[in-house]
């Protein structure tokens, strides 16, 4: 069964309680943009399941994990920023920057990339 967290953003916008407008929909994950851009392209690729953290990412988890960084990959290529270089991020915990407690993918590209992120 799949899990739900009713108090979670990201369940609501699986759920479509807060409707957003998908990017990709399979039976396993959804994308969608980023309300608060920080490039040109800024895509959040999640599972539909509720997982709360990379940290809780186990061997299970592996053809999901598969699928959300292959198409994170097919939608850099769609927006046309794969020649240029993207940049794929989970945070994990708030000491890293993770603010909504439901995995997910950052898709983020078509400006330069700076390193460390801060
Ligand atoms: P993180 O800081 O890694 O937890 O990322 C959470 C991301 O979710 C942030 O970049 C937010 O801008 C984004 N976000 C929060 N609420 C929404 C929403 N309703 N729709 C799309 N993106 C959202
Ligand atoms: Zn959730």
């Amino acid at each position: 069964m799949a899990s739900v967290d009713n108090d979670c953003l990201f369940c609501k916008i699986v759920s479509g309680d807060l409707p957003t407008k998908y990017l990709y929909e399979d039976e396993n994950i959804i994308a969608f943009r980023d309300i608060n851009p920080q490039a040109p392209t800024h895509i959040l690729v999640i599972p539909k399941d509720h997982i709360a953290y990379a940290a809780d990412i186990n061997e299970k988890h592996s053809d999901l994990i598969f699928s959300m960084i292959n198409r994170a990959n097919k939608l850099a290529s769609e927006e046309g920023i794969s020649s240029d270089g993207y940049r794929l991020v989970i945070n994990n915990g708030k000491g890293a920057g993770q603010t909504v407690f439901h995995l997910h993918l950052h898709l983020l590209g078509g400006r330069p990339m700076l390193w460390p992120p801060g």
